[in-house]
């Protein structure tokens, strides 16, 4: 009898982690097949820090993961993905490496969607001329230029527009809904700068003005991190505003917000709406913004040979990498167990808030939470050990081909609840 063919669409945190945990447990029983249109997983949350040491992100944050895959003995193709047809079980795609290929179909028996968000820079007015971001290497390379070889002194802002969640009534009741995609980013961006400008003579917190469209920064970190966080920013100097219904315009100078408020810019670092990509858009089994709707198991509650992990599940609100890490093993216990791989009980995803962020100067701060989502966890810790430990977690995803033991991210959370320095 043939084995079951399991395709993985993307292959950046999610897919890559995904891939190899689905491996990991169903071994010889399936053939594995990724798609992605780059063979180098983008280490996206360290670009802030290679931007302000005035290191190019591509360098290091632009990993090689083939090896790990051959191991495994799974199969990579370098494609754009064109269609996804749920009903005849076909993906349509087009290699990339060359110009010039036919469109191809690949079929399927379990289909992993784990293809991240677009980026809604576009979407921004004046945003291609005037405005900045640390979101790939690109605008990592663009900010790093302008910062270290131009930078007069003046405001700096950082904030979001707004997200445009998804709904579907296949999705589990009582999903918390987001005003921004993902502020764990200008939140630690904030801190880093801040520390940069110090450390070059060129101003301070006070001169970061930090926005959000939503009624606080970062809701998602809950009350009680946030009643720590947000008296503790005034007291340094931050200049903060919420409630900004989102960018309207960035323009040389400045920055103008949605509510009819304005900010005087030297640099604005904007993060734009995440949105759908847009083949996802109107599909039997996403929602009504085109995010891939699962259960707490990842599975399409309709089409129950589709999953999706990461960025690009509708459920994955805010937009977290961590997120992304504990659906991916969750979804592939639940495929596992489905090949009669995983013996054990299969347990829902658990939502929590795992943040490790750079605050400069080799300190950190440690974020774990579930407040949000109704529950009592709320850790807050900053020192050198958060710093280490985000340094610490790339190592990892790096030596082991980002199949990270559960036990390393029990160890990151003992060490991170308790950091005493
Ligand atoms: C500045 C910044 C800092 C961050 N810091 C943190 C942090 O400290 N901790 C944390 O947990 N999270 C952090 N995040 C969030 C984290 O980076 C994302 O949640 C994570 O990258 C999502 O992973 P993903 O694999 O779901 O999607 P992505 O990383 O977006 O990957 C999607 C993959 O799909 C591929 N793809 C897309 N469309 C197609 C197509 N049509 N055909 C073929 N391939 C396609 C892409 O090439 C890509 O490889 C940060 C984000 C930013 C922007």
């Amino acid at each position: 009898m043939p084995r079951p063919h399991i395709l993985i669409l993307g292959c950046n945190f999610a897919g890559l982690t995904t891939a190899r945990y689905i491996h990991a447990l169903v071994k010889e029983k399936a053939d594995i097949t990724i798609i992605d249109r780059k063979s180098l997983l983008s280490f996206v949350p360290n670009i802030p820090l290679q931007v302000l040491a005035d290191v190019n992100p591509a360098i290091d944050l632009q990993y090689k993961f083939m090896t790990f895959l051959e191991h495994d003995g799974s199969n990579f193709i370098q494609a754009d993905v064109l269609s996804i047809d749920a009903d005849s079980n076909r993906v349509t795609y087009r290699p990339n490496e060359r110009e010039g290929h036919p469109v191809r179909t690949i079929r399927y028996d379990y289909l992993v969607i784990a293809l991240g968000n677009r980026l809604a820079y576009d979407a921004i007015d004046g945003f291609g001329e005037h405005g900045h971001s640390v979101t790939d290497a690109f605008l990592g390379n663009r900010l790093r230029a302008y910062l270290h070889n131009s930078y007069k002194g003046g405001p700096i802002v950082i904030s979001s527009d707004v997200f445009h969640q998804g709904a579907s009534t296949h999705l589990p009741p009582g999903l918390p809904v987001a005003l921004a995609a993902c502020e764990g980013p200008p939140v630690e961006l904030s801190f880093s700068i801040a520390h940069w400008l110090e450390k070059k003579g060129k101003g301070g917190a006070s001169s970061v003005y930090l926005s959000t469209p939503a009624k606080v920064i970062a809701e998602d970190a809950g009350e009680t991190i946030l009643n720590q966080l947000l008296p503790m920013m005034k007291k340094m100097g931050y200049n903060y505003k919420a409630d900004t219904g989102g960018i309207g315009r960035v323009h040389e100078g400045g920055i103008e917000f949605n509510d009819g408020s304005s900010q005087e810019a030297e640099i604005a670092i904007v993060f734009p709406d995440w949105q759908a990509h847009s083949f996802l858009k109107g599909m039997p089994f996403t929602d009504d913004r085109g995010f891939v709707v699962t259960d707490l198991y990842m599975r399409n509650p309709v089409y129950k040979n589709i999953f999706a992990v990461g960025d690009a599940a509708s459920i994955t609100v805010p937009k977290i990498g961590s997120l992304g890490h504990m659906e991916a093993v969750v979804l592939s216990q639940t495929l596992a167990a489905e090949l009669g791989a995983f013996p054990g009980e299969v347990k829902p995803l658990e939502f929590e808030i795992l943040c490790m962020g750079d605050m400069g100067g080799t300190m950190g701060f440690y974020m774990r939470t579930n407040e949000w989502w109704g529950g009592h966890e709320s850790h807050l810790e900053m020192g050198a050990t958060p710093y280490l430990l985000k340094m610490g977690f790339k190592k990892m995803y790096y030596t082991l081909g980002g199949r990270i033991p559960q036990w390393g991210i029990a160890l990151s959370e003992m060490v991170g609840d308790h950091a005493f320095f």
